[in-house]
């Protein structure tokens, strides 16, 4: 839940923004207390874990990323080197020709 709200609506100025206590983002049900971040430890732990998860499937994201980068070199090479094997075969001919002319 978001705790900016952002209205378009010009020239309401008498409209004042209710002070809301702001809610534990995890459980999103106990209100925070001064500095709190989360309401309680149980809430701390749920979010660290939450925090490793999330971690976890971006590390996961990034190597899926670089084998992709990694597959579509392996397949650019390969067509390289299949150009100059190809190449190659095709100026040994062209000697072969010229040794029998
Ligand atoms: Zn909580």
């Amino acid at each position: 839940m978001s705790s900016l709200d952002t209205t378009s609506e010009g020239g309401s100025k008498s409209v004042r923004t209710p002070v809301l206590a702001s809610l534990c983002p995890v459980c999103e049900a106990s209100e925070l207390r001064g500095r709190q971040q989360v309401c309680s430890a149980a809430c701390r732990r749920k979010r660290s874990r939450q925090r490793e998860a999330h971690a976890l499937a971006t590390e996961r994201a990034d190597l899926v990323a670089a084998l992709d980068r990694a597959e579509w070199h392996h397949q650019r090479e390969a067509e390289i080197l299949q150009t100059v094997r190809r190449r190659l075969q095709m100026t040994a001919h062209e000697d072969n020709e010229r040794d029998q002319g």
